[in-house]
């Protein structure tokens, strides 16, 4: 298995990277926990259990958006995911695969579901379609931590970006991510605004080369808003629902 591997330090523009104003109270980031291993591992062990939902027996590519959106321990299919968030699901699914595109650990985990499915020789286009592969472009697209993000979903921060002095923008709370990267950054952002209230902004300072990257890939698939970012700073306002799976299935 292979992902984006780890990015050179060097690329970091040391001289330029501010620090996070101190009127709000700052906790530090937890053990880290998410591997592009893990990913791979969550994959195997929760392919073919039932959608707590619909019942559905999920694939590889349903586990890896369920990690991504903080389902890990309820996990649930992406159509009833897409569903809870008041998302067309196609739409959903290639707003996810662009997502994961970018936020090497959860990329590993899809490319493992894209060759495990590939193997079993006849792909169900009907449960999953083809276009939605990672694998075969695995190796020409390593990400650089300057890349631009691209913006294709209506969360994206480039449709929504406000300017920083904006009085919106003043966080409610903030998050001293430090160089943490890729999986662990995105399930610490996901856990500091479950509490916050929606449209609440949450300012965090992630000086991980990815982040450029990372964030607003992660915004657009759980449809917070990154309504401002200057890396290694970036406001992202709390949607305004939580996703509240369904116990029961939907027409
Ligand atoms: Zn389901």
């Amino acid at each position: 298995m292979r992902g984006r591997g780890p990015r050179p330090a060097s690329s970091v523009p040391a001289p330029t990277v501010p620090s996070l104003p101190m009127s709000l109270p700052m906790s530090t980031p937890r053990a880290r926990t998410i591997t592009a291993a893990s990913v791979v591992a969550a994959v195997e062990a929760q392919w073919g259990r039932a959608c707590g939902a619909c019942g559905a027996r999920l694939i590889g590519h349903d586990v890896v958006i369920g990690l991504l959106m903080g389902q890990a321990d309820a996990p649930r299919c992406t159509a009833c995911l897409a569903r809870a968030l008041g998302d067309d699901v196609a739409l959903f699914r290639t707003r996810a695969r662009a997502s994961v595109q970018r936020l090497g650990c959860y990329r590993a985990g899809w490319v493992h579901s894209d060759r495990r499915l590939a193997r079993a020789g006849a792909w169900p286009e009907e449960r999953w379609p083809r276009t939605l592969r990672l694998d075969a472009d695995e190796d020409d697209d390593e990400v650089s931590a300057t890349d631009a993000p691209s913006c294709a979903a209506p969360t994206c921060d480039d449709t929504t970006r406000q300017d920083a002095s904006d009085p919106a923008l003043a966080p409610t709370a903030r998050f001293d991510a430090g160089d943490m990267g890729c999986g662990d950054l995105v399930l610490e952002l996901r856990m500091r605004l479950q509490p916050l209230a929606p449209g609440d902004v949450l300012l965090v300072r992630a000086t991980d080369p990815g982040a450029p990257g990372d964030l607003p890939a992660w915004c657009r698939v759980t449809h917070h808003t990154l309504v401002h970012h200057e890396h290694p700073l970036y406001w992202i306002r709390r949607r305004d629902d939580a996703p509240a799976p369904p116990t029961t299935q939907r027409p």
